[in-house]
C-alpha cells in the first residue's frame, strides 16, 4: 500500500490542518457535568460548520461523499493537533444509512452529523449487556403505533439525548435473536424516565432509562420487525472497529506527552517498565491499523476483524493511562492531578463499553480464525 497522501489527499490535509490551527478550543474539556456534554456539543457544531464531519457520507445526508480514506486523515491530524476526537455518532447514523427508509435518513441524518440533535444508543439492559439478546423490552403493536415498556442501562448521553436508537423484543414467540426490531424513540416522549449513573470518575455520561408505555409510530421502526439483531451487529462493527491511523495518533501524541513529562525525572525500575510497556503496545497498534487500512478504504462495512482493532485499542489506551497514573504517583490519589486521574478511571471501561474484551477474544476465535465454537 502507498502510505502517501495523493495529491487531492494532500490538499485536504493541509487544509484541514489550518483550520485546526485556528479553531482549536482554547479551554480543555471539562471533566463532568452538563457542562463537559455542552463543550462536545460545541466541538462538534465547530466540525460540523468546517466541513468535516460526514466525510465519507452521501451527500444527499449532509456527507461529502468522499472515500473512507479521508476519515482517517481526519482522525489523523485532530489527533496529531491534540484536538478533542471527532464525535463518536457515526456508528448510529450508520446504522440508519444501512436499514432505514428515505425518509428516516433525510429527516434524521442531517441533524446527527450537525450535532443539532443528540442520539443514544438503547442496546443494554440489566441481564442483557454481553447476552445482548436476552434483551426483555418489548414493543407491542397498537394500530399505528408501538408501545414500549421495559428498562434500558449504561445508555451514554440518554441525559441530553434527543433520539434513542432502540432494541426492542417485538415477538416473544420467536427464537431469541429473530423477536427484535429497533425503534427511534423520541427522548422526550411521555412515560421515559432518564436516570443518570455517577461513575467513579464523577462523571454522569450513562443512564438508566426507564420505559413506561411509551408510544413510538410505526414509522420510526428502523429495518423490518426482526431485523433488529441484524441492525444490532451491523452497529456494533462500526462502534468497535475499524480503527485507523487517527486512531492511534492520538495514542501516539498522548505517549511523547508523557515521555516529555518523564525526561529527566529520577523514575523506577517499575515507571520505566509501564512506560517502556506503552510504547510497544502503541506501536504494535500503529502498525496493525497502517496494515489494515487498505482494506478499509473501499467503505465496505466492518467485519468481526473490527474485533481486532478494539481488544489492541484497548490494551493500549488501559497501558497509556496506568503508565500516566504511575509517572503521576501520589499527586492522582490525592486529587491534584485530576485531568490524569479522570482519564485514568475512565480507561478501565475501555474493556466494557461496545462489548467486552472476552467477547471480543469470542468473536476473533470464532468468526475471525474459525476456531470451534465453544459449547453453549
Ligand atoms: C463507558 C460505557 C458506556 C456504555 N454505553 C452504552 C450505551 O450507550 N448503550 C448501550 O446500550 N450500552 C452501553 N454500555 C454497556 C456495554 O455495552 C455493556 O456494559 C457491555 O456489553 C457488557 O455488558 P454487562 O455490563 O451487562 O456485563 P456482563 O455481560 O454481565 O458481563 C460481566 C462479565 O462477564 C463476562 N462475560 C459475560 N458473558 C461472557 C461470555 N459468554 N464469555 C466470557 N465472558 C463473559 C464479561 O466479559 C464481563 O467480564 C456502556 C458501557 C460502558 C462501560
Amino acid at each position: 500500500m502507498e502510505f502517501a497522501d495523493a495529491p487531492d489527499e494532500a490538499e485536504f490535509r493541509a487544509g484541514l490542518r489550518s483550520w485546526l490551527a485556528d479553531n482549536l478550543l482554547a479551554e480543555p474539556a471539562p471533566l463532568h457535568g452538563p457542562e463537559r456534554a455542552a463543550f462536545w456539543g460545541a466541538w462538534h457544531r465547530a466540525l460540523h460548520a468546517g466541513g468535516w464531519m460526514g466525510l465519507s457520507w452521501p451527500v444527499e445526508v449532509g456527507g461529502r461523499g468522499l472515500a473512507a480514506v479521508y476519515e482517517a486523515i481526519l482522525n489523523d491530524e485532530i489527533g496529531r493537533a491534540g484536538a478533542p476526537p471527532a464525535p463518536h455518532v457515526g456508528f448510529l447514523g450508520r446504522a440508519l444509512l444501512h436499514f432505514g427508509t428515505v425518509e428516516q435518513r433525510r429527516r434524521h441524518l442531517p441533524p446527527l452529523l450537525s450535532g443539532d440533535e443528540v442520539w443514544c444508543q438503547g442496546f443494554s439492559e440489566p441481564g442483557a449487556g454481553s447476552d445482548l439478546a436476552a434483551l426483555r423490552t418489548s414493543a407491542t403493536l397498537d394500530g399505528d403505533r408501538w408501545i414500549v415498556r421495559g428498562q434500558k442501562v449504561w445508555t451514554s448521553d440518554a441525559a441530553w439525548a434527543d433520539w434513542c436508537l432502540m432494541l426492542v423484543r417485538t415477538d416473544a414467540g420467536a427464537a431469541k435473536h429473530r423477536g427484535i426490531s429497533a425503534l427511534i424513540v423520541d427522548m422526550r416522549s411521555p412515560g421515559v424516565d432518564v436516570r443518570p449513573i455517577t461513575q467513579i470518575n464523577g462523571d454522569t455520561e450513562f443512564c438508566e432509562v426507564f420505559l413506561d408505555d411509551v408510544t413510538v409510530p410505526v414509522d420510526r421502526m428502523v429495518g423490518t420487525p426482526g431485523q433488529g439483531w441484524e441492525l444490532a451487529m451491523t452497529t456494533v462493527g462500526y462502534e468497535r472497529g475499524p480503527a485507523d491511523v487517527g486512531f492511534s495518533s492520538r495514542y501516539v501524541r498522548l505517549l511523547s506527552e508523557l515521555e516529555v513529562f518523564a525526561a529527566g525525572a529520577d523514575l523506577t525500575a517499575h515507571q520505566r517498565l509501564q512506560l517502556a510497556r506503552a510504547r510497544v503496545h502503541v506501536e504494535v497498534l500503529r502498525a496493525h491499523v497502517l496494515r489494515s487500512l487498505s482494506s478499509r478504504t473501499d467503505g465496505s462495512p466492518p467485519g468481526p476483524e473490527g474485533s481486532i482493532d478494539k481488544l489492541l485499542g484497548t490494551r493500549t489506551e488501559q497501558a497509556l493511562h496506568h503508565a500516566a497514573a504511575d509517572l503521576h504517583g501520589a499527586a492522582v490519589v490525592r486529587g491534584a492531578a485530576p485531568v490524569v486521574r479522570s482519564e485514568y478511571l475512565y480507561s478501565r471501561a475501555a474493556s466494557i463499553a461496545g462489548g467486552t474484551s472476552q467477547i471480543q477474544r469470542t468473536i476473533v476465535a470464532e468468526r475471525v480464525l474459525g476456531l470451534p465454537r465453544a459449547p453453549r
